[in-house]
């Protein structure tokens, strides 16, 4: 697990209607620490109230983090805390900046494709790129002027490669993803919103070839069970406490665990976000996570969505 960062509410804003931004300073006056162009950090609200945020200011400044959150009205708390209770002069804790979504340093010129809040990644690696002089376009698709934010800004940076379209909320009304996957043949191409417009576009990329890379900020509904190919379950044993806790078929290591009343830091519990993920020192566990890299499940694995071949897992908890 990664060291968390105390921070200061310094700055909220209404960038359009729903979306408020935050800014956040290191509340020990230290440096914040440094995250990639496309990275984000969970936020931790309150206890059991963890969520990812993507950063949307310059990667080189140290001093501040600055994110943007949509309303939903039909989640579970994470953004109607923001909205509702977080205020300028709070000191809450973050963490580590991470990164699932990064520039491919090898493309000679990036697409941005967003819809709605799915912005904001971009707007992280549009600093990266623009003080990099990296040729780049933006595809902004939203439902009206009023619920879209960052338009001027964005504009800024991208000058004419900017293109924003409206669709009142009818996608048959927005961007033409045939089209637009042929005339950026040759572009690394970037997608991050609904997951409707996300498999829109990495389906047209599919038939017409190219490079498609997406973040999706919705996990719910993506695999969440707990494979297990031992039928009688297995143990997981922590390290640090030699608290031994059996899981049963069926059941997740974080259900486990809480079922047993140890704490365990986890958040979109679908093995997306990487707030879980732990070291382990024994045993043969089954990734089912998007969020390790190969060579990272050789010693980490993410407890929400993993499974067990061997009777006992141990993790460094
Ligand atoms: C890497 C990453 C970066 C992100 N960056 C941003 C960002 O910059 N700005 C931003 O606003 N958000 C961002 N998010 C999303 C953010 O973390 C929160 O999920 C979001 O603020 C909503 O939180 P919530 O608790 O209000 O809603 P959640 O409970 O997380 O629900 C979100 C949506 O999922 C639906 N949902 C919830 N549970 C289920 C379920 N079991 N089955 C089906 N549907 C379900 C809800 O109806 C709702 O529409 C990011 C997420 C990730 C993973």
């Amino acid at each position: 697990m990664t060291t968390k960062q105390r921070v200061l509410v310094s700055a909220m804003r209404y960038e359009a209607k729903g979306i408020l931004s935050v800014e956040m300073v290191s509340a020990q006056d230290e440096d914040l620490a440094q995250f990639s162009a496309g990275g984000h950090i969970d936020v931790f609200f309150r206890k059991g109230l963890v969520r990812q945020y993507s950063l949307i200011n310059d990667p080189e400044e140290k001093n501040r983090y600055q994110f943007a959150v949509l309303l939903e009205r039909e989640g579970r708390g994470g953004s109607a805390f923001v909205h509702k209770s977080l205020r300028v002069g709070d000191v809450i804790e973050v963490s580590q900046p991470r990164n699932n979504f990064k520039l491919n340093d090898d493309a000679d010129s990036h697409v941005f494709v967003a819809g709605g809040i799915g912005i904001t990644p971009f707007i992280s690696m549009a600093h990266h790129c623009r003080r990099h002089a990296r040729p780049m376009k933006l595809y902004y698709c939203a439902r009206a002027p009023e619920t879209t934010a960052f338009v001027e800004q964005l504009t800024e940076i991208f000058g004419e490669n900017t293109e924003v379209h409206y669709d009142g909320g009818d996608p048959s009304k927005s961007i033409d993803l045939t089209q637009l996957v042929a005339k950026e043949k040759g572009s690394q191409l970037y997608c991050c919103g609904p997951r409707g417009l996300m498999d829109a576009l990495s389906d047209v990329v599919y038939r017409h070839g190219g490079s498609l890379l997406t973040e999706d900020f919705n996990p719910a509904g993506s695999k969440t069970h707990t494979e297990n190919s031992n039928d009688g379950g297995f143990t997981i044993e922590l390290l640090r406490s030699g608290v031994s806790v059996d899981v049963v078929p069926g059941q997740t290591i974080i259900e486990a665990l809480q079922a047993a009343n140890i704490e365990v830091e986890t958040s979109c519990e679908a093995g997306v976000c990487g707030t879980c993920v732990v070291d382990y020192v024994d045993g043969e566990p089954i990734h089912n996570d998007v969020v390790l890299m190969p060579d990272e499940q050789e010693k980490s694995v993410a407890l929400c969505v993993a499974g067990c071949n061997s009777k006992k897992l141990v993790v460094d908890l």
